[in-house]
C-alpha cells in the first residue's frame, strides 16, 4: 500500500539544524559544551545547566524501546491511512529519550527493550523524518 507523504516538519530557530541534518540522513542532537549534557528536544539553552554554549553532535542512531503504544485511531486525518502504527519512546544510546515511530517490517511486534536503529522517512517538500526500525 502506498502511503501519502507526511507533511514537512515546521522548523524553528532551535530545531533548524536538526531538520537540516535529517534531510541528509543524519540524526544530530544538541550537546552542551558547558556541562556535557546531550538532550532532546532541541532548544536554545541546556535544560540541565541553562548554558547557551551548545553544539550539534551526530548521534549513533541506536537505541532501545523504553515504551510504546499501537495507535489504531488517528488523531489527525493525515495519519489515518497509517493506522495501526507504533508510537514509541526510544532511549538513545547517546542519552536522551526521544518520541518517534517504529516503522518497517515487524513494527507491530515491537516490545519494550527491543534494539532499534534510526531510519529516515521522506516527507513533503524534500524533508525527512527520523524514525526507528527494529533490528533484524
Ligand atoms: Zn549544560
Amino acid at each position: 500500500m502506498t502511503q501519502a507523504l507526511l507533511p514537512a516538519p515546521i522548523a524553528n530557530a532551535d530545531s533548524t539544524p536538526y531538520w537540516d541534518a535529517a534531510r541528509a540522513d543524519k540524526l544530530v542532537l544538541p550537546h552542551c559544551r558547558s556541562c556535557g549534557h546531550t538532550f532532546f528536544m532541541p532548544r536554545h539553552q541546556c535544560p540541565q545547566c541553562w548554558s547557551a554554549d551548545l553544539e550539534w553532535k551526530q548521534a549513533s542512531g541506536r537505541g532501545t524501546v523504553h515504551s510504546f503504544s499501537v495507535v489504531r485511531r488517528a488523531s489527525l486525518a493525515t495519519f489515518a491511512a497509517r493506522t495501526p502504527y507504533v508510537l514509541a519512546l526510544i532511549d538513545l544510546e547517546d542519552g536522551p529519550r526521544m518520541m518517534t515511530n517504529i516503522v518497517g517490517e515487524g513494527a507491530l511486534d515491537t516490545r519494550i527493550g527491543d534494539a532499534v536503529t534510526v531510519c529516515f522517512e521522506a516527507c513533503a517538500d524534500g524533508a525527512k523524518l527520523p524514525q526507528f526500525q527494529r533490528k533484524a
